[in-house]
């Protein structure tokens, strides 16, 4: 049943494809927009792969909405029939005693989440890929998994099309205002649409579009680099992806070919992106000095030349905690960004979320604290 709503959403990436398969699926009409089109490597979701976990290192309050996102994933797979999402396993490593390995491991045991903790020798028999320095503990999240994200924005925008959905492909929304009398305005290269509701979903381009944000979202250049294994069973253990704490934040994802190991970097690393259309996609060879670094220490088994670089992009609030929910003063535009490095997972939830927002004006699902206005805000 078609619901009287016109609903346009602005940027049909990771957030947007999922944003535009609720609405349809709730009986909206879609209009999309992509600067690009859905799949596409030119911001926040390229690379092949992304990490799932059931415990978000942050506040609680991720626990309710990464359990949606999980239902959300299966039920995006199987309206499908794509699989783009693979129970791996992620196993985090980090000192025993630093806080964030303790919140890991009090939030698993507290909200009951399938985990296991591994020693150093335990860790060396099972996954011998990895070392664990003294001192260093390993738990291995069953629910993590990796998820295939180019596969999975061109599913769901696929997917929102089949449900009725209009995406306007290569079509950059240059301004997205409230309407004179109601609604809101979308203005593109092409003329300008009317509609009920808004829902912006630019990832980094966001304060191209919307300069005035209540919290700043600073977009950032990010590296992938990745690597051959020097020895046959570096998927030993189901290959599960990985994130570690020393010597330097940093995570890894076995391919989905089995061939290579995909590695990233913590925030610190990053340059600021002052345009995003000018995006500086070329590795220097000094860049790679903390991979080599990290290669040598935790995983020798890794050749530090990289065989394939690639560069992305990334919007990050103070909080790490993304915008989510209507603009201030705003009823009819809804925004989400910032998501900080660690939103792709959250996406078929986020996309249940906005179709509550834009179609019942709000949503039982627990978001007070990433209300736009103000960090932490409950
Ligand atoms: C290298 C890397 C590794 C990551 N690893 C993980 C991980 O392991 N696990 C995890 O959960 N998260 C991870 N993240 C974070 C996650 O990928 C992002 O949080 C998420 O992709 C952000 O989605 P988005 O929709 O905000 O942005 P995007 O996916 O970039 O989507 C924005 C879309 O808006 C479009 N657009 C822009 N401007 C306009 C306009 N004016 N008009 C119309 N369309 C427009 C763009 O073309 C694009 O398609 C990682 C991010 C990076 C970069």
């Amino acid at each position: 049943m078609r619901i009287s709503k016109r609903v346009a959403v602005i940027g049909a990436g990771s957030m947007g494809s999922q944003v535009m398969w609720r609405l349809a699926a709730r009986g909206a009409e879609v209009i999309g927009y992509d600067r690009y089109a859905p799949g596409h490597d030119r911001g926040a979701a390229g690379g092949e792969t992304r990490i799932f976990r059931a415990v978000h290192l942050g506040d609680p309050g991720y626990i309710p909405l990464l359990g949606l996102a999980d239902r959300m994933w299966d039920r995006l797979q199987r309206e499908t029939g794509f699989s783009l999402r693979r129970r791996s396993g992620c196993l985090v490593m980090g000192e025993t005693a630093s806080p964030s390995m303790r919140l890991l491991l009090s939030a698993s045991s507290t909200h009951r989440l399938d985990h296991e903790v591994l020693d150093r020798e335990e860790l060396a028999r099972r996954y011998p890929q990895h070392r664990l320095p003294d001192g260093h503990t390993a738990v291995l999240d069953r629910m993590g998994a990796v998820i295939r994200p180019e596969a999975s924005v061109q599913a769901a925008a696929t997917r929102a099309e089949q449900l009725g959905a209009r995406l306007h492909r290569y079509t950059p929304v240059r301004e997205v205002a409230p309407a004179a009398g109601g609604g809101v305005r979308i203005v593109t290269d092409q003329g300008t649409d009317h509609v009920d509701t808004a829902v912006v979903t630019v990832g980094p381009w966001i304060n191209t579009l919307l300069p005035d944000l209540p919290r700043t979202v600073d977009v950032r250049r990010l590296i992938s680099s990745w690597h051959l294994p020097t020895r046959h069973d570096w998927f030993a253990g189901g290959a599960p992806a990985f994130v570690r704490s020393t010597p330097h934040d940093c995570y890894g994802l076995p391919s989905p070919d089995g061939i290579s190991v995909k590695l990233g970097l913590s925030l610190a690393r990053y340059l600021p992106v002052p345009d995003p259309e000018l995006l500086d996609r070329t590795v220097r060879p000094e860049e790679l000095a903390t991979f080599r670094e990290l290669i040598g220490e935790l995983m020798p088994d890794l050749n530090p030349d990289p065989i394939r670089l690639s560069v992305y992009m990334e919007g990050y609030t103070e909080s790490g905690n993304p915008l989510v929910g209507h603009l201030p003063g705003e009823d009819d535009i809804i925004v989400m960004a910032g998501f900080s490095g660690s939103g792709f997972k959250l996406s078929p939830a986020m996309g249940e979320i906005a179709a509550d927002l834009a179609l019942d004006g709000t949503t039982d699902h627990p978001i007070g604290f990433l209300a736009p206005a103000e960090a932490g805000a409950v």
